[in-house]
């Protein structure tokens, strides 16, 4: 049998040794590591700089007071509280869909609702650099999978075609993308794939985790943005990123989420969040739609632009390539004052390792300016 130590010391060997790196601060634009380092953070998906936002902060506190700590059981049980069903109809209200069901993680959201929908005959096509939560939910499944070159909207419809030959009446094709791509930034051409999928009558499932709460009208995503959110079946997404908390959701019709309660084993077999923090992600949502969060979408906006004219979102790649170099090269800003991890295979392919820059609502120009003054 081999032994731990024998695959450890191949991922380290490979420059693929992985550790926890232990941050001894509150999330924010600064954090202290247990070093004592002080580091200007550009690794965070933290957006909007929510995460330890005082106004939720107080909120939180209020919300454990009212609804307490735990919710006890599995939505199912006893575990579906005021809190829990408040989030969702807000969530649903707020993205202008039929309903909407909450997870404890966005993981969790993908790992429950793809192997719900889709099974041993049916077809799921996704985007090569789909996240690993798409991807592990669609293998899951047990599903066909085909998958097309990232944003390639030939090899899709190819897909597309191959698919309609094969499926029989009552399966499904499923095709899944992410509306802003988590390791490169770059925006999926939703519209474009919106018309594939009505043409080759397919549902589309759009995972919104990097746009929800900075794209679009009030926040509401990329789909939203580009008209066609009523046309994307599964507006999926997290409130881990943008709205500085955690859990994940999709928002869907009736029919298909009652589907998800039914069947969505991560949603059925686990504990419910705490009805503290579903009570607080509400706060988030009300937060992320007034006026206060135009301000903090304007400023990372700002933010953004100040770093660079062409970046689609907040989400920067600069491509290394060798796993070993971009360790140094995050290494090198480390000692400089910086805070960006190297990004290396399995979650960005072989090849393509990267320091992964993202930038905040938090961020002052001053730490930009510093940011940009230090890169090559
Ligand atoms: C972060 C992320 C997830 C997972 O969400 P969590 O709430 O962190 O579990 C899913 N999809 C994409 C594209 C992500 O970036």
């Amino acid at each position: 049998m081999r032994e731990p130590e024998d695959e450890l010391n191949k991922l380290d060997s490979a420059g693929l040794l992985r550790s926890l790196r232990k941050v001894d601060s509150p999330q924010g634009p600064m954090v202290t590591l247990e070093s004592g380092e002080s580091l200007i953070n550009f690794s965070s998906n933290d957006y909007l700089g929510l995460a330890a936002s005082p106004e939720l902060q107080a909120a939180f506190r209020r919300n454990i007071d009212e609804f307490g700590v735990g919710s006890g059981a599995s939505r199912l049980v006893c575990g579906n509280l005021t809190p829990h069903t408040e989030l969702e109809t807000r969530l649903a209200k707020f993205k202008g869909t039929e309903a909407a069901i909450a997870f404890s993680s966005g993981f969790a959201t993908a790992m429950g609702i793809i192997p719900a929908l889709c099974g041993k005959d049916d077809i799921i096509i996704l985007d090569k650099l789909c996240h690993a939560s798409l991807i592990d939910g669609a293998k899951l499944s047990g599903a066909t999978l085909r998958v097309f070159p990232h944003n390639d909207l030939s090899k899709l419809e190819q897909h597309l075609q191959w698919a309609e030959k094969k499926i029989e009446t009552s399966g499904r094709i499923l095709v899944i993308t992410e509306s802003v791509f988590s390791m490169d930034g770059d925006r999926a051409p939703l519209r474009e794939i919106v018309e594939l999928k009505n043409q080759y009558n397919a549902l589309l499932l759009v995972d919104e985790a990097h746009a929800f709460g900075i794209m679009g009208k009030k926040g509401r995503g990329l789909a939203a943005e580009l008209g066609v959110d009523k046309q994307v079946d599964f507006q999926m997404g997290t409130f881990s990123k943008a709205l500085g908390l955690s859990g994940g959701y999709v928002c869907a019709s009736r029919e298909f989420i009652s589907l998800f309660i039914n069947k969505a084993r991560s949603l059925i077999y686990s504990t419910a969040p705490s009805p503290a923090l579903a009570a607080t992600i509400s706060n988030a949502i009300q937060l992320i739609a007034g006026e206060n969060g135009d301000q903090l979408r304007d400023k990372l906006w700002r933010n953004i632009r100040l770093f660079s004219d062409e970046a689609e979102s907040a989400i920067v790649p600069v491509v290394i390539g060798d796993n070993e170099d971009a360790l140094q090269a995050s290494e090198n800003l480390r000692e400089s004052g910086f805070l960006i991890p190297a990004i290396r295979y399995p979650t960005v392919p072989r090849g393509t390792a990267r320091l992964r820059i993202t930038f905040s609502a938090a961020h002052t120009e001053e730490q930009i300016n510093a940011l940009k003054a230090i890169l090559p």
